[in-house]
């Protein structure tokens, strides 16, 4: 089975990452996350880290030019033939644009565009609710996808944080983010075919099934 190259997209807290997370486990692909980027370029204090800072605690986006280079770069480090998932990035049109050409030059296409639904009530109850492992960014929820042990990754051991964006008032603002400058590209990419739609209100399990059946059949033919 060749490898596959995708792309999640999502509102914040619509199960994109978890389910990319497990899809990349069970597959072998590479989970590219633009937030997971993001968020080790602040810890390691790197001049893009310390650029998006002010734009992720305040739920906005960081620039195109910004996020396009990491990404692109992230991509193209990737050894020939890797499948890969695209989680959080694009995010506006014009990064689409740009990974477009990037992948255009690499020679390379997307086999399926993914796009996870949820309605906001439900999004705001699960990321109020949302922990990550501040040492492999897997993701927990402590009403309905909880450690074994409170406070542990089942992974590592290690830690388990709250992000700072995950609060109420950055949640609002990150909704008003993705229906302004993100949701856009459903219309973008479902002109152009290979674009899906989960139902993420289903349950993680549920939606794992959905994406697996979806990405077998993608790319065929
Ligand atoms: P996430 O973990 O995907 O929710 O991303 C956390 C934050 O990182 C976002 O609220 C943005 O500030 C920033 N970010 C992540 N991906 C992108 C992107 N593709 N474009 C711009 N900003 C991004």
């Amino acid at each position: 089975m060749p490898a596959k190259r995708l792309i999640f997209l999502g509102p914040p807290g619509s199960g994109k990452g978890t389910q990319a997370q497990r899809l990349a486990e069970q597959r072998g692909l590479v989970q590219l996350s633009s937030g997971d980027v993001l968020r080790r370029e602040r810890q390691e204090g790197s001049p893009i880290g310390k650029q998006a800072a002010r734009y992720m605690d305040a739920g906005t986006l960081v620039p195109d030019d910004v996020i396009t280079g990491v990404m692109l770069a992230a991509v193209g480090r990737l050894p020939a033939g890797t499948g890969f998932i695209l989680d959080g990035f694009p995010r506006t049109v014009p990064q689409a644009e740009a990974l477009d050409r990037g992948l255009r030059d690499l020679a390379l296409d997307i086999d399926a565009v993914v796009d996870f639904k949820l309605d906001d009530d439900e999004i705001i109850r699960r990321i109020e609710g949302r922990r990550v492992c501040t040492s492999c960014a897997t993701t927990y929820n402590v009403s309905f996808l909880p450690p074994k042990e409170d406070g542990r990754c089942d992974k590592c051991g290690g830690e388990l944080f709250q992000r700072p964006d995950d609060r109420r008032e950055v949640i609002v603002t990150r909704l008003a983010t993705y229906r302004a400058q993100t949701a856009p590209l459903i219309e973008y990419y479902s002109r152009r075919g290979r674009f899906h739609t989960v139902d993420s209100a289903s349950g993680a399990d549920a939606v794992q099934a959905a994406v697996a059946r979806i990405v077998e059949a993608a790319g065929r033919g």
